[in-house]
């Protein structure tokens, strides 16, 4: 793609870095905020710059947070004995939109996987294995999405806390094989919480 303006490549190239957006997506973004008034383009840098300045992470469940300690563990109604373990942001905005998961969360910020390189190091699992064996937890569910690396995942955590007497649990199987979380309805979701099934006779039965 040639352009005839330099500030226009270099705007275009750092839209097109984002994903799915390819170079022509991005000429279309770039040359729809020119047209706007300057404030817009001001607004979303404005908006850009704070988020990634200012952005906490919550110190307990990790997930994206205004405050130090998030809303949802800062609450005091919140079941804080039960802990759903969830990949991302997205799958904690997904089961609080069903309205029926009223325990706590922790953000592991990934799965296993070693084709990309991710190893249990890079991911927030020592901090869990940690809130399990000196808090008082009940019941730990598994949510990760039901992938290999999911599973791996899944089992990686189990591994270090089976012999924590608390009971292991993993989302019903209304979520289909593969699928992301955060794309399932609200009742779908919500239905796999409520029947949960215990993670050890799970995988037994692998
Ligand atoms: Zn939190």
């Amino acid at each position: 793609m040639d352009f005839p303006s330099k500030l226009l490549e270099n705007a275009v190239n750092e839209v097109a870095q984002l994903p799915g957006i390819g170079k022509r997506t991005a000429l279309r973004l770039v040359l729809f905020l020119l047209q706007q008034p300057s404030d817009q383009t001001m607004a979303l840098s404005n908006s850009l710059l704070a988020l990634r300045n200012d952005i906490k992470y919550c110190r307990s469940c990790h997930t994206i947070s205004d405050n130090e300690l998030c809303e949802i563990c800062s609450n005091p109604s919140r079941d804080h004995a039960t802990i759903c373990v969830v990949e991302d942001i997205r799958d904690v905005m997904a089961l609080e939109n069903t309205q029926l998961y009223k325990g706590i969360y922790h953000v592991l910020g990934g799965k296993i996987s070693p084709i990309d390189g991710i190893g249990p190091g890079q991911l927030n699992i020592k901090s869990l294995v940690e809130k399990v064996r000196n808090s008082k937890v009940n019941e730990l569910i598994f949510a990760l999405s039901s992938t290999m690396e999911g599973d791996t995942t899944n089992f990686y955590i189990y591994r270090q806390i089976k012999d924590c007497e608390i009971i292991t649990s993993t989302i019903a199987r209304g979520i289909a094989v593969g699928d992301e979380l955060q794309y399932a309805d609200e009742v779908t979701l919500g239905r796999s919480l409520l029947h949960r099934v215990p993670f050890d006779k799970e995988f037994k039965d692998l």
